[in-house]
């Protein structure tokens, strides 16, 4: 293992991408993760549609082929108007044939992403795993950073030359550096809940999003074993946790959302907390943020884990220059302007719109937005230029102009 190694805390997809992404380089890291082997795949259900940007970042490191097999390759995705039950538009990834290799987004679970990941780190020599490890702090100085980890029970320390908080949004790192997460909390949760349901019958697309101004929806579909679907509800501030995930409550929901007049086969549900939030900055010496550690954000639109593996391969690039004597620190400072602005005027940007566009209550408005949606669906151009959007392939453009 090389000295000049990262130090990357948490395996989850960014912190395995930067792993994968700098052993491409020639660079080392040793990754601390919490979670043990045996309860490594024990995790609630995420994200899963990840964007023809992040799809050529896959195929980089050799990731894409192990996830191809077990996703979806959804290249339409639809919006609907829930109360008349109207497909407003299909956007087809057709139309960027020209501007990637991935004119589709892959639905394929975070679950399958780190596990597929965590296999090829682990068989990577550049990289050691230290799983079953918690990390609880970190010094630094000019040369390099020591962080204290805790293997059952027992405290040992870990050094790198810089430390990377891929931990997610409670990011230990964020915290002691006393960086401010600006931004709100949504007052309301969301309520998920994956169904085993083919609703390809009634029309659907892989991955819908259905305005309703009293109950819009997400709906996405998954690669089985078990075959699913997952099916996002909002809920109001004040209701019982315990009440909206009984199974008779569940079991409302998804009628209401469509009566099949017999029970759907529930697999699971949970309810999450959203928020909109970006660390005021990205980088303290080095300690350096990517992921949901920097910034987080609403599912709708698959933004969050997407954006933080475009973090990752930017910091791979950056990280690697500067081990190999070939850049200075102040590339991580581009980094920081890079995919600060990136989170800051795309990410959060996009999800707000989003989360509006389909709660949307004033019927002239819900009008204007659903014509307009038609209009850009139905233009070559403009679903081109609308598509160059929510695939991230312009936040990947934009970000490499920002010097
Ligand atoms: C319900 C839901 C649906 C979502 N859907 C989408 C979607 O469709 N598309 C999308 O792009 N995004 C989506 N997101 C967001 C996405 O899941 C996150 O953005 C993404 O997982 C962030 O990756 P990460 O590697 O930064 O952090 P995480 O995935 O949170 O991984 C952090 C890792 O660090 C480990 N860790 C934490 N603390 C410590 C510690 N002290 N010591 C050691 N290890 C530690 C954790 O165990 C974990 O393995 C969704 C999120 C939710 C909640």
């Amino acid at each position: 293992m090389p000295a000049d190694r990262v130090l990357i805390i948490g395996a989850g997809p960014v912190g395995l991408c930067l792993a994968l992404a700098l052993a491409k380089r020639g660079v080392g890291s040793c990754i601390v993760e919490q979670l043990a082997a045996e309860n490594f795949l024990e995790q609630v259900p995420r994200a899963g549609t990840n964007h023809p940007a992040t799809l050529e970042m896959y195929d980089e490191i050799g990731l894409y082929d192990r996830l191809e097999p077990r996703g979806i390759i959804a290249p339409v995705f639809h919006y609907w108007d829930r109360p008349h039950g109207e497909l407003i538009a299909a956007f087809d990834h057709v139309h960027l044939r020209g501007d990637t290799r991935f004119p589709y987004a892959l639905q394929c679970e975070r679950i399958k992403i780190v596990e597929e990941a965590l296999a090829m780190a682990q068989a990577e020599p550049l990289c050691e795993v230290r799983l079953g490890t918690t990390f609880t702090g970190f010094t630094q100085d000019a040369d390099g950073v020591l962080a204290t980890v805790e293997v059952d029970g027992r405290e040992e320390t870990v050094e790198g030359r810089y430390i990377v908080s891929a931990e997610g949004a409670r990011s230990i790192v964020r915290r002691a550096l006393g960086i401010e997460f600006e931004g709100f909390t949504y007052p309301d949760r969301t309520l998920n809940i994956e169904v085993a349901y083919d609703f390809k019958r009634h029309g659907y697309a892989d991955r819908n999003y259905i305005s309703d101004p009293d109950e819009w929806s997400n709906l996405f579909h998954w690669k089985g074993p078990p075959e699913r679907w997952r099916v996002h509800f909002p809920t109001r501030p004040e209701d019982d946790e315990a009440a909206l995930t009984r199974p008779e409550a569940l079991q409302a929901k998804l009628q209401g959302f469509l009566a099949t007049g017999r029970p759907f086969e529930i697999v699971g549900s949970n309810l999450y907390t959203v928020h909109q939030r970006v660390a005021a900055k990205f980088r303290v010496g080095r300690a350096i943020l990517a992921g949901d550690s920097a910034h987080v954000n609403s599912p709708i639109g698959a933004m969050g884990l997407n954006s933080g593996v475009h973090d990752a391969f930017n910091l791979a690039d950056k990280l690697a220059r500067i081990l190999r004597g070939e850049a200075d620190e102040s590339a991580l400072d581009r980094y920081e302007r890079q995919r600060r602005h990136i989170a800051v005027q795309h990410t959060q940007a996009q999800t707000i719109r989003n989360k509006k566009l389909l709660q949307e209550k004033d019927p002239a408005v819900r009008r204007r937005n659903h014509d307009e949606l038609r209009r850009t669906a139905e233009d070559p151009k403009l679903a081109r230029d609308y598509l160059l959007r929510t695939s991230l392939i312009n936040s990947v453009r934009e970000a490499a102009r920002i010097p």
